[in-house]
């Protein structure tokens, strides 16, 4: 604290020296309380002073130039335009949808680091580049080519990967049917210990096919439990009156967090079991990354609803700085301007499951077009009753 205080002084000094060009010979602090002042020789402390001065020039210099590699926290940050428009400017690897960044370091050992280099990589290349496999070199190769592709034509395309293989992509998707679920989890892994699923929210079809979003909240462990059990008593209920129902999400998170709400609160373990054996989840990413290549930057299913002509009701920054507000708030464990934030993030969470819906449908198109084309039907999963034996 006090070298602190001495460091300030000097700083103080230097700026006196430069506007006097004098050296002040004192300095003087009253510290908080105090009402004798300290006193302190600037010779004594001055050099020591500009040493970490210097080091701190030399520091900053080296931070200066480092490249703004994308992290997770670019999505709320104030600088993003500022980074993003110098990613931008350098056609920086990033933009390469699936790209690792040791990828990035990899290819740019020789001297790839542009998405425009990689999309013109002739494959096979000699020598292998180090720590990137044949096909993973071959499948961000093509990504970045097809995103090529797409900002030349100046719009959004896709390709379907081919060949269809019988049990993967498209073949897994189950027939649409009148019950099924789109479901996404809202959570946080810090709050409460353990965290906390604070948000189930869900969308169904009603008699006239149009959609209908629910939501259930949960701020503590209490209602975390009782939220799990109404929303599985909810789906146990739609599937007993139609076999053929599925809860359709994008990404894995979902049932992982279901079977891991099931063992937190040890209620409805036999339930999610049957749910789990019968594959009444359906995981979108999965079939979308086994069966076609688009030129987006990322495969979250914001950057897909470009493909199906999905619009947002929620801006997606709007609803970012709410849920990490909300998430801030919940951490630390108060409910201060909380509630403001709930419709933001209710909205934001309606529209990733409207969007998953959405997005089951463009594929059951795209299946129907795959059929014709090859054709012959491709197959369907077997509806199971999920019962053990
Ligand atoms: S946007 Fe923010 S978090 Fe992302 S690289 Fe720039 S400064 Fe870092």
């Amino acid at each position: 604290m006090f070298v602190v205080v001495v460091i300030q002084l000097c700083f103080y000094s230097d700026l006196l020296s430069r506007i006097q060009n004098l050296e002040p010979e004192r300095m003087y602090v009253v510290l908080g309380g105090g009402v004798k002042a300290e006193e302190f020789v600037v010779q004594r402390y001055i050099a020591y002073y500009r040493r970490i001065k210097s080091e701190y020039e030399t520091a900053w210099k080296v931070e200066r130039d480092t490249y703004p590699e994308p992290t997770e926290h670019c999505e709320v940050c104030s600088w993003y335009p500022l980074c993003d428009k110098r990613r931008r400017d350098a056609d920086h690897l990033s933009f390469v949808a699936g790209i690792s960044r040791n990828q990035r370091k990899a290819l740019g050992e020789r001297s790839i680091s542009t998405v425009a280099g990689l999309a013109e990589l002739a494959l096979p290349i000699q020598p292998k580049i180090d720590r990137i496999g044949e096909a993973g070199l071959f499948r961000i190769r093509e990504q970045a080519r097809i995103q090529v592709m797409g900002r030349k034509e100046g719009k959004s395309i896709y390709e379907m990967l081919e060949p269809m293989e019988a049990d993967k992509g498209l073949a897994t998707l189950p027939s649409p049917s009148a019950g099924d679920v789109f479901l996404d989890l809202e959570s946080n892994p810090f709050v409460l210990d353990q965290g906390l699923e604070y948000l189930i929210g869900f969308l169904t079809l009603d008699a006239n096919a149009e959609p209908r979003y629910e939501s259930i909240w949960s701020l503590n462990r209490a209602e975390e439990k009782k939220a799990f059990e109404d929303f599985i008593a909810v789906v146990m209920d739609r599937w007993q009156r139609d076999a053929a129902m599925h809860i359709y999400h994008y990404a894995p998170y979902e049932p992982t967090a279901i079977k891991r709400l099931a063992g937190r609160h040890g209620t409805c373990v036999d339930e999610v079991d049957e749910l789990l054996r019968a594959g009444i989840f359906v995981d979108l990413y999965r079939v979308v990354r086994q069966s076609l290549r688009a030129s987006v930057e990322s495969y979250s299913i914001k950057r897909l609803e470009v493909l199906y002509g999905f619009s947002r009701t929620t801006p997606l920054r709007e609803a970012n700085i709410a849920l990490n507000a909300f998430e801030a708030a919940l951490a630390l464990g108060s409910r201060h301007g909380a509630d403001s934030l709930l419709k933001t993030i209710e909205g934001y969470n309606s529209d990733d499951c409207e969007s998953a819906l959405r997005l089951r449908d463009w594929l059951e198109v795209r299946r129907t077009v795959q059929e014709s084309k090859m054709g012959h039907a491709l197959p369907r999963p077997a509806i199971s009753s999920g019962k053990p034996g």
